[in-house]
């Protein structure tokens, strides 16, 4: 049922069209007799664009729709229209090409970055705690501050004089109660003789910059030893 209206409608429509077509061909052919003056050119102008501006009633409707003169003009303002309004949808999808090319250079160059970022090696760093032993007694503000960049660091610490050698805790924390771990990591010693090292992986990466503190917990020792330690 409904396929079928449509089917007559849109006859219809071609019959209200072909009318159209052969009432223009008659005006501009100069077969009906226009009633008053020409209108100005805006008033042209809205009537091509529908505008609501103009009531049905007005006499100017009546003198366009008979005019050869003012029918000329209507159909090369209604053509002028078709074609901006054109112009107007290609600038329009050009734009939008643009907007989202745009976009996915932008998308391809964060994640070729952040590919790069996971990739890169860590950083290698040495923290020589080797004096900081004569210091254990004294308050950890007191010692010389280690820093570290805010990256994948792989870190190797020169222990205290005196450590022992054995599985070693290392930990990045914001404070120095153990609270707030950023990274920690876990390693035995190496080393010759007296000296003791301990390398770990930490990621800093998402770390902020600013204080924190370095600790090393020995495994059976439990004694947590804390360092003032500035991000950067
Ligand atoms: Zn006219």
């Amino acid at each position: 049922m409904r396929l079928s209206w449509r089917r007559s409608s849109r006859a219809e429509d071609r019959f209200e069209s072909w009318i159209t077509q052969q009432h223009q061909r008659r005006v501009l052919a100069g077969e009906t007799t226009p009633s008053g003056p020409c209108p100005d050119e805006r008033f042209l102008r809205d009537l091509a664009r529908k505008s609501k501006r103009i009531a049905l009633s007005d006499p100017r409707i009546d003198h366009a729709a008979t005019c050869p003169n003012c029918m000329k003009r209507l159909l090369v303002l209604r053509q002028e229209r078709q074609s901006s309004r054109r112009k107007l949808a290609w600038a329009l999808a050009g734009a939008a090409c643009i907007v989202l090319v745009a976009g996915l250079i932008g998308l391809w160059r964060y994640e070729s970055r952040q590919q790069m970022l996971a990739q890169a090696p860590p950083v290698a760093e040495t923290v020589d705690l080797w004096d900081a032993a004569t210091y254990r007694g004294q308050q950890p503000g007191q010692l010389q501050s280690v820093e570290l960049p805010a990256a994948r660091v792989h870190l190797t610490i020169i222990l205290p004089r005196f450590s022992f050698a054995g599985q070693y805790l290392v930990g990045v924390t914001r404070d120095q109660d153990g609270n707030g771990v950023v990274a920690e990591g876990a390693a035995p010693t190496s080393g010759n003789g007296a000296q003791q090292k301990v390398s770990v992986d930490l990621d800093l990466r998402s770390a902020k910059p600013g204080a924190y503190f370095l600790s090393t917990t020995h495994e059976q020792d439990e004694a947590a030893y804390y360092y003032p330690l500035q991000i950067k």
